[in-house]
């Protein structure tokens, strides 16, 4: 499609603004009504919980993604979202029916929302449906399950993505843009850090068999995955160390991580991830002509940021709203993906295997082999 078709194509769905300025398709003000267009990616949603319910809100403004089915194993929850949601019976399902998914010619992707360690399986079990999957971070518990996972999509033919939602978000993508521009000059520093303190003591993602690990695999890949984009680069070392405060609160799971990643043009990135204190949220990169940081700089925002020309003044957007149409984008208009496939997963979880093997020999510096 030339340039200029494709425009006003996307200008008609009404998800021309959104990918121009980066605003969501709920603050687009076009004053002509938004048609909804014939082709809109359908959703199933599978494990309906907090972070499902966040998704399936956001969705309700969504313009190219619609919310058409649930996977779960609480049948009360399936009523509720039935009728919360308007989705037919023939468009739910539960564990034990998963596989007649293949046969719903009205569900284009699922969306696996399930704890940690279930994403494999799940992901194995969609693939094998013949559906295209996102699933949420981290992708699995390592990087041996990830490659299972990449290569069962491939096989089966269908789109593997990771809901790495940062990468839709505005502030995010102006200092990737920034950075790539040499705006920064050459990079020279990253200090990144992510965690929060958590709450519930028996809460799954506390126990290991169900959470793969605690703060890195579950927050600290915010800060490692943002050392990616801050440099461009993909890291060929790594150190880490472990401190643990709450042996007992944190008996099966990592509390609290440090770790350094080392990349091919020198530069290093120190990064942090938490289970145990709050305030501990920032992207800073550095480079010899400027600086970019954002602060918060990977929850639900509103993400703040400034650079050696000020502060960023981008739209303040809702993170699922603008990732859910932006995978339909990429499935139905083949539009460029903004690193959020599975071999980005990948990628992170090498890093994150690694981070685990550095703790694990005291804090030995462990090589990273290329994806
Ligand atoms: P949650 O506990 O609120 O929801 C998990 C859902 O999975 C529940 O509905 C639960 O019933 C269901 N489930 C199915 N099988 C289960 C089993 N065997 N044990 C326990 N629960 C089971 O968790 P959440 O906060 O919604 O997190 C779910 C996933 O989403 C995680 O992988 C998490 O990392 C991810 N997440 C991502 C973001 C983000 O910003 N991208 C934010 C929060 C969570």
């Amino acid at each position: 499609m030339n340039s200029r078709r494709d425009f006003l194509q996307k200008v008609s769905l009404g998800i021309g603004v959104t990918a121009l300025s980066g605003l969501p398709a709920s603050a687009n003000n076009s004053p002509e009504p938004f048609v909804r267009p014939e082709k809109q990616l359908r959703v199933a949603l599978m494990g309906l919980g907090s972070y499902a319910t966040r998704v399936a809100e956001a969705m309700q403004s969504c313009k190219l993604a619609t919310l058409a089915g649930v996977v779960s194993g609480t049948p009360s929850k399936i009523n509720t979202w039935k009728q919360k949601y308007n989705i037919p019976d023939k468009n739910t399902y539960n564990y034990q029916t998963i596989s007649e998914i293949k046969n719903n010619p009205d569900i284009d992707i699922v969306y696996v929302t399930t704890p940690n360690s279930l994403h494999h399986k799940h992901v194995l079990q969609i693939a094998a449906a013949g559906k295209h999957v996102l699933c949420e971070k981290p992708v699995a518990d390592n990087a041996k399950q990830a490659r299972e996972m990449i290569a069962a999509c491939e096989k089966a033919g269908v789109k593997f993505f990771i809901g790495y939602r940062m990468h839709f978000e505005p502030h995010t993508r102006e200092l990737i843009r920034m950075r790539e521009a040499g705006e920064l000059g050459k990079i020279m520093h990253v200090n990144n850090y992510m965690g929060f303190k958590s709450g519930d003591p028996n809460q799954w993602r506390l126990k290991k068999a169900l959470a793969g690990g605690g703060a890195m695999m579950d927050v600290g890949i915010y800060a490692l995955n943002g050392a990616r984009y801050a440099t461009g680069e993909e890291p060929i070392w790594v150190t880490a160390q472990e401190s643990k405060t709450d042996p007992v609160k944190f008996k099966e799971v990592d509390e609290t991580i440090t770790f350094q990643l080392g990349f091919p043009s020198g530069v290093i990135a120190n990064c942090g991830t938490t289970y145990n204190f709050n305030n501990f949220e920032r992207l800073y990169v550095i480079g010899d002509k400027g600086f970019a940081e954002l602060s918060p700089a990977f929850g639900y925002g509103p993400i703040k940021g400034r650079t050696h020309l000020g502060p960023m003044n981008q739209p303040v957007v809702t993170h699922q709203t603008l990732q859910m149409d932006g995978i339909a984008d990429i499935i139905l208009n083949n539009k460029p993906d903004p690193n959020v496939t599975g071999h980005e997963g990948l990628k992170d979880m090498i890093v994150v295997d690694a981070v685990y093997e550095s703790i694990r020999k005291g804090g030995q510096k462990v090589f990273i082999n290329k994806v």
